[in-house]
């Protein structure tokens, strides 16, 4: 069951913030039953046809998969947070279309096997030249860890992010951690985990 599932998770402060892309929006209303009323989509198609559905709730809609730019328009005025903010050309997409300040996470590259975030080598340019932009608020940083079960390289992953927040400013934000690693990303100070599977055990 969906609340057993909630049960298990020990989030400490950090906000939970519910992978829907599994379910369809009635197991995301069951969710939000019970409490969870942050939801993040990364399929913009599937994510508009989930917003129509579940208008009468007042979700908090997170986009935490890439974005493509010629998506912005169809996406941005439907969601209070992006966690993927990666390029200036998405950033110049969101200050056109966006009616109010997105609150957005810069998404780090943090393996070779991944193709989105950008590089540590460009983050800090990228976050003071986003200061510019009147519609985008940077609350933080998100990663995501390569797929491994090796503690020492996730935790590695982690704290490297951690650290470099805290050398930009350490009241900014951390998304890190999914379903497989997010206790290590409590530990290393996450303020935003991304859980899926662990929370729709049972519905799919
Ligand atoms: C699906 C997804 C998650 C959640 O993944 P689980 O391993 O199912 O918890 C987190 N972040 C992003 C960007 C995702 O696409």
């Amino acid at each position: 069951m969906l609340s057993d599932n909630l049960k298990e998770i020990d989030a400490k402060d950090a906000t939970i913030v519910c992978a829907s892309k599994y379910v369809g929006a009635e197991s995301i209303r069951k969710m939000y039953n019970l409490g969870i009323k942050n939801m993040g989509e990364n399929r913009v198609q599937a994510f508009l046809g989930k917003y129509d559905e579940l208008k009468d709730l007042d979700i908090i809609w997170h986009f935490i998969g890439h974005l493509q730019t010629n998506k912005v328009k169809d996406v941005i005025n439907k969601i209070e947070y992006l966690h993927s903010l990666d390029s200036i050309k998405l950033a110049n997409e969101i200050e056109k279309y966006s009616m109010k300040k997105i609150k957005c996470f810069i998404e780090i590259n943090s393996g070779e096997e991944s193709k989105s975030g950008i590089d540590y080598s460009e983050a800090l340019n990228f976050y003071n030249e986003l200061k510019k932009y009147s519609k985008i608020e940077v609350i933080g940083f998100m990663t995501m860890a390569p797929n491994t079960t090796d503690e020492k390289i996730i935790k590695g992953v982690f704290m490297r992010l951690k650290d470099f927040k805290d050398s930009i400013d350490p009241n900014l934000k951390l998304s890190m951690g999914m379903s497989n690693d997010y206790k290590i990303a409590l530990e290393c100070g996450a303020t935003h985990i991304r859980l899926g599977s662990i929370l729709w055990k049972g519905e799919y």
